[in-house]
């Protein structure tokens, strides 16, 4: 009988708590600045595009559009070979942040570039839930 392996999960730290506790609500949130008005991906401690730590949360659409991505078919870590292959991509989210996700729902071979995406929730744990994409409601596959 196969052993079945957890997936690893994050640990959340200081800047990151609120962004994955809200993920595990089933929230997609970024952290924004309150000096040049830009969000980021990954929640830091000051902004990237200004230095500012004037910082606030903000609710995200959960909507975004395959920036890149890449078929894994030979996963490197033991847990994730029942699930080869697999999409990773890089979204491009409405409010401007990039992050890393992997597209679910649709045959590998056919996500591409531009596709319109909408994020769900992975459960990893009883606490921690990871964003990932799937297309867009309507799109085409
Ligand atoms: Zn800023």
């Amino acid at each position: 009988m196969a052993e079945t392996l957890s997936l690893p999960a994050p640990t959340p730290t200081g800047d990151s708590k609120e962004y994955w506790s809200a993920a595990n609500d089933g929230r997609l949130i970024l952290r924004a600045c309150r000096t040049c008005g830009k969000p980021m991906f990954y929640p830091r401690g000051h902004c990237p595009a200004c230095g500012s730590g004037d910082l606030e949360w903000r609710e995200a659409s959960g909507e975004g559009v395959v920036h890149a991505c890449t078929i894994v078919h030979r996963a490197p870590d033991q847990a994730f070979r029942a699930r080869a292959p697999y999409v990773i991509a890089l979204v491009d989210l409405k409010e401007g942040p990039r992050m890393m996700a992997n597209i679910t729902d649709c045959p590998p071979e056919e996500v591409r570039i531009g596709m319109p995406v909408t994020v769900w929730f992975e459960a990893r744990s009883e606490t921690i839930a990871i964003p990932q994409f799937r297309p867009a409601q309507g799109e085409k596959k």
